[in-house]
């Protein structure tokens, strides 16, 4: 039984009579008490709202808020005022795509992003790119699940304004060599914005050593809250960007016929922001650093890779989809399919057995349509996951192939 597990009181409950075997986590995270906790005490015996109250409980509200936005920036290495926050990933996206490429972006321009995204970047890019006359172009995939890093060289010209790229493929797992394309997309004068929703989990995001331009992540992936998410600007960014959403708090005044704004972060920040949850969001991060070493959690998560890709290895009709060598050394997701079966019929059969995994095209339609698939299995792993549960699963998936 892993140490971490017992901090995650949704454990304690068995699901329709048998236990909880979480293995969705790469979709949304379970929560540890110390969050519960600390929304629960924001809520009973803090709670104001933030930025405009003038009395003491207010000001104490806005103090834990500025709080929870410096302790993310020192999370990812950046400075508070670099850090917006967001609903989540996808409203951090959508905010670049607008506020930053609607400005940039000019006819012929080109947006580079690899076939796997999620809709969340590929559908924001994708509606920019149809108003600014500009192109979204796709850096393949590889049959092993890796970028086609040739292809992307070739893809680079002086036309191409933006590259964007999940740290960690919510499709495959593969951790992407992202310095590798930053550095590349700098050297043609395209901004780099990476998708952080599977890294920053997991300890990845180090601004002084991954240079990007923009990041974005959502908290309800690292034990946080719901309904929060962060989005990194860097500072040579925040004047040449217009707002993407008007209304109260990020206004320096207003009249009847026009307004100013206030700097950054507070001018992408739209009426009543999340405080509480950025608030749950600091206590997650606290918790995360307080009790778990990084490079320890991504080892043991790959040790359950392992066990899970041995225990597939042994299945005739699996068939892994992703980097399966990396993923057993630093991955905390697998994908695959079991053949003749439709991965909805198994994911519900799992599901009947208290085992969670997600199912279906892992919000890439795209390349589900490219790979000729109808979807995928895929088992995430997190800090309270254990071997126990990698074996529940591959027992559950020996029934599955039994009935189907
Ligand atoms: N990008 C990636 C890589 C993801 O895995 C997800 C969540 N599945 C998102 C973006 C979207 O995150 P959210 O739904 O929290 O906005």
């Amino acid at each position: 039984m892993n140490h971490w597990r017992a901090d995650f009181p949704i454990f304690n409950t068995p699901l329709d009579g048998h236990p909880l075997i979480y293995l969705d986590s790469a979709a949304t995270a379970q929560k540890p008490q110390a969050v519960l906790d600390a929304l629960n005490t924001f809520y009973t015996q803090e709670y104001a709202s933030v930025g405009r109250g003038i009395y003491p409980l207010a000001e104490r509200a806005t103090q834990r808020y500025e709080d929870a936005r410096a302790k993310v920036a020192h999370f990812i290495k950046a400075k508070p005022h670099e850090i917006v926050f967001t609903s989540g990933t996808t409203h951090g996206m959508n905010t670049i795509a607008h506020a930053w490429g609607e400005h940039h972006l000019q006819r012929g321009d080109v947006i580079l992003m690899p076939a796997w995204e999620h809709h969340s970047t590929m559908l924001p890019w994708q509606h920019v790119a149809l108003l600014k006359g500009a192109v979204v172009k796709y850096i393949p995939v590889l049959p092993d699940g890796t970028l086609d890093m040739n292809a992307y060289d070739a893809l680079l010209s002086s036309r191409v304004k933006a590259v964007i790229c999940s740290h960690v493929s919510n499709v495959f797992g593969t951790t992407v060599p992202v310095n590798a394309l930053i550095e590349k997309a700098h050297s043609v004068g395209a901004c780099f914005i990476l998708d952080a929703a599977q890294s920053a989990p997991h300890g990845m995001v180090n601004l002084e050593k991954i240079p990007a331009d923009f990041i974005v992540f959502s908290g309800h992936k690292m034990g946080g809250p719901t309904g929060i998410g962060v989005l990194y600007i860097n500072e040579k960014l925040h004047d040449d960007m217009p707002v993407y959403q008007r209304g109260g708090g990020m206004v320096y005044e207003a009249h009847f016929d026009r307004a100013r704004w206030r700097k950054a972060p507070y001018k992408f920040e739209a009426g009543t922001p999340p405080f509480a949850q950025a608030i749950g969001l600091a206590a997650a991060i606290d918790y995360l650093q307080t009790k778990v070493n990084f490079e320890q959690l991504r080892a043991f998560e790959a040790s359950l890779c392992a066990r899970l890709i041995q225990g597939l290895s042994l299945m005739p009709r699996a068939k892994i989809y992703g980097p399966v060598d990396s993923l057993a050394q630093e991955g905390h997701l697998v994908s695959f399919t079991l053949e003749g079966i439709h991965v909805h019929d198994a994911a519900a059969f799992l599901g009947s057995q208290g085992i969670c995994v997600r199912a279906g095209n892992l919000c890439a339609q795209p390349l589900a349509e490219q790979l000729g698939i109808q979807g995928l299995i895929r088992a995430s792993m997190y800090l309270y996951n254990t071997e126990e549960d990698i074996d529940a699963l591959l027992a559950g998936l020996h029934e599955v192939v039994k009935v189907f």
